[in-house]
């Protein structure tokens, strides 16, 4: 792709560090400025290399920035965009990476306004349950899914910009509308992160929990593993998709109730069918993906 003159990322951690590193290896970007909340994790980041300098909120970062990038939790983008809409350039394109769209989008057409047009929202399905700078890598977009929602104005340049810099970081892009994708979104991602969360604090409050987890193996750990996300970040996703993803709980505990009649009438054969349907469910998936 041709390369972008100057990235400003704001929020440098698992998903901004990441994006710069990946556009860095693909030689996509010229010079890569982040912004962020803690000096400490900044400062990490420049000895890292995945980024060039520090910025600040202050129109010399944001005037002459071809992309902007903005990794903070979503509970920050109000806040973020508010700084920046005052000094981005004539051209810059922001986009986003937060997990949920309708909120961020709301929020867009309050704060960005006269750079509306240029603001493309994003979502890139793909993380680990790390976070700050120390945890970015440039693969981490490598063969996932990148989806964009854009809005009935968005400049079709900025589209493509956005879309040609995920692409540039190995990811397939797809178009969603912000309630399709948020709807989408509480079933796979915000559900489940919710039910690891859950069950780590059932077994941890429960008086024996040293015991417990003296014997928690494999399954435990796998079951648990987005349990180790991080809190800020899970309670504003949590909060922003709070209606959809009440409704799929409302799903999973219906679902609960199902599995729970089963057992309590010893019903093996129903029981059995339920495992064998979800497996084959679930290889399906993972062939699908390869
Ligand atoms: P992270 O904690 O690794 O990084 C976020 C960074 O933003 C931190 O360095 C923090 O200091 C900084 N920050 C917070 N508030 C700020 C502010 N007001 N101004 C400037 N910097 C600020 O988190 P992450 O995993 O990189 O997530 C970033 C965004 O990407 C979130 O919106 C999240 O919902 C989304 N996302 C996360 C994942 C994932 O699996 N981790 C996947 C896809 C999308």
């Amino acid at each position: 792709m041709a390369r972008i003159g100057k990235l400003v990322v704001v929020g440098v951690g698992l998903i901004g560090g990441s994006f710069a590193l990946a556009l860095k290896q693909a030689r996509a970007v010229g010079r890569v400025v982040g912004v962020g909340r803690s000096a400490a994790n900044i400062y990490r980041a420049q000895e890292l290399k995945i980024i060039d300098a520090a910025g600040a909120f202050d129109r010399a970062t944001f005037g002459d920035a071809e992309l902007v990038l903005l990794a903070v939790p979503v509970g920050q983008m109000r806040d973020v965009m508010r700084a920046i809409a005052p000094l981005v350039g004539e051209k810059t394109v922001v986009t986003d990476a937060g997990s949920t769209k309708e909120d961020v989008v709301a929020l867009a057409r309050r704060e960005l306004k006269r750079s509306l047009a240029r603001f493309v929202p994003g979502h890139p399905i793909a993380g680990t349950e790390k976070s700050g700078a120390e945890a970015a890598f440039p693969e981490l977009y490598r063969d996932r899914k990148v989806v964009l929602t854009p809005l009935a104005g968005t400049a079709p340049r900025a589209k493509a910009l956005v879309k040609r810099a995920w692409e540039a970081c190995g990811a397939s892009v797809f178009e969603l509308s912000p309630r399709e994708h948020d709807a989408v979104l509480a079933t796979v991602s915000h559900l489940p992160h919710v039910l690891a969360y859950a069950l780590v604090d059932q077994v941890a409050r429960s008086r024996d929990a040293k015991r417990l987890f003296s014997y928690a193996a494999g399954g435990f750990r796998d079951f648990t593993r987005i349990a180790s996300s991080h809190p800020e970040m899970w309670r504003d996703i949590c909060l922003a998709n709070r209606k959809a993803l009440v409704a799929e709980l409302g799903r999973y505990q219906g679902e609960l109730e199902r599995v729970k009649r089963m057992l309590a009438r010893g019903d093996g054969k129903a029981l059995e069918a339920l495992f064998a349907g979800a497996r084959d469910a679930r290889d399906r998936w993972l062939k699908n993906r390869e």
